[in-house]
């Protein structure tokens, strides 16, 4: 090797080592930006209280209106007409709803009338509501479900995933309306976990199924009643072991005891927002803090649910880092039958639907099937249950 042989060399050695460093130095950059959370963005979600259990909640694309069409004045809080005769009317900012939920049929909740003129002068909306209320309504626009009492069911409506869980009414206000089809919704919005509870019992039996624990909900809209034996006293703790307390936003007051409740609530929830008057609203930004407790330690794949299930499952996993996923179905022959995800996704939580369809579109018969996760090496997989 001749002189000029060995300074080619040994400059081809200090690009490549130089090279190395740059990439190592580019590396470290970028994982310390993720370790940080800044390099997460996320929308902020808009939750503004209409009345009663009335809600509009915006991530700036999708809207979803909640318990909130009426066409008489409910005698709780109620909002001024003209705001009324926009959301009737479908008029702007409630000109393009994708999504009506209705959690009961109580008059306090919603008009027949009026849920009737708003779905007529919306087209794109679709409207979700127990059977007893859905049956006031007809065409494609109604979402037909019926999860039974303790059962839920999770779908994806206009882009919107929610799953809907059948939860027993409150029967501890004087009254017994334990008989009442009541839904809670799980809205997945702009990011955020959003579960609305109507007027819910706030047992410990009334929740139990569902495992709210394990489903990270970013706000819970819960109603606030003076009853001395509703959630306010005797339940707070069965609802604080499923929702952590500072994310709780209290709605649903009664005009004559706004005082008194909102100091029971600063006191059992400190950091909750409380709804007092029409219009006001809340916005949700994740800062860059939370997103790094969020973020999770490993991979992991959760069971599906509902299951069994019909027509729809939900199945969640976890990134503890920015990842190509592949999440694929099988049958019991060991044939693969649907590719549900195959893409790169940032670090956090994630769920995807199936629908019980393979990748032609055919709905599969019952069974049971697995769903496999691959990650980098990381496999895990999973049994579930289709019933036709
Ligand atoms: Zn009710």
């Amino acid at each position: 090797m001749c002189f000029k042989e060995v300074m080619i060399v040994k400059i081809f050695r200090m690009t490549v080592l130089l090279f190395c460093a740059i990439l190592l130095a580019a590396t470290r950059g970028n994982s310390k930006n993720m370790m940080d959370g800044e390099t997460q963005s996320q929308n902020d979600v808009t939750i503004t209280y209409l009345q009663n259990d009335g809600v509009l909640i915006s991530d700036g694309t999708h809207k979803v209106l909640i318990d909130a069409i009426f066409n008489f004045a409910s005698g709780w809080i109620n909002l001024n007409a003209a705001e009324a005769a926009k959301i009737i009317n479908a008029q702007a900012p409630y000109d393009d709803i994708d999504l009506v939920l209705i959690t009961h049929n109580h008059g306090d909740h919603y008009s027949p009338g009026a849920v009737n003129t708003h779905l007529s002068n919306n087209a794109n909306t679709k409207l979700i509501a127990p059977p007893p209320v859905a049956a006031n309504f007809s065409g494609t626009q109604i979402v037909n479900i019926n999860p039974a009492r303790g059962q839920s069911q999770a779908l994806t409506v206009n882009g919107i995933e929610v799953e809907v869980l059948h939860l027993r009414h409150f029967d501890a206000f004087g009254n017994d309306f334990s008989g009442v089809q009541n839904f809670g919704y799980l809205v997945k919005i702009g990011g955020k976990n959003i579960l609305h509870l109507g007027d819910v019992d706030m047992t410990v039996q009334n929740f139990q199924n569902f495992g709210l624990a394990q489903k990270d909900i970013d706000f819970a809209l819960i109603p606030t009643f003076n009853a001395p034996a509703h959630f306010m006293t005797s339940h707070r703790d069965a609802l604080n072991s499923q929702i952590q307390p500072a994310n709780i936003i209290a709605l649903h007051l009664l005009s004559g005891s706004i005082t008194s409740i909102r100091q029971q609530v600063n006191s059992l929830y400190p950091g909750a927002t409380i709804f007092t008057t029409p219009l006001q609203s809340v916005t949700i930004t994740v800062t860059s803090v939370s997103n790094e407790e969020q973020r999770p330690e490993r991979f992991s794949l959760g069971q599906n649910y509902p299951n069994p299930f019909n027509p729809t499952t939900t199945i969640e996993y976890e990134l503890p880092l920015d990842s190509q996923v592949m999440l694929q179905i099988y049958n019991l022959l060991g044939q693969r039958i649907r590719t549900l995800l195959n893409q790169s996704q940032s670090a956090g939580m994630h769920s995807v639907v199936w629908e019980g369809r393979n990748d032609l579109g055919q709905t599969v018969s019952s069974g049971i099937y697995i769903y496999k996760i691959q990650v980098g090496s990381f496999t895990e997989t999973h049994k579930m249950v289709f019933l036709q």
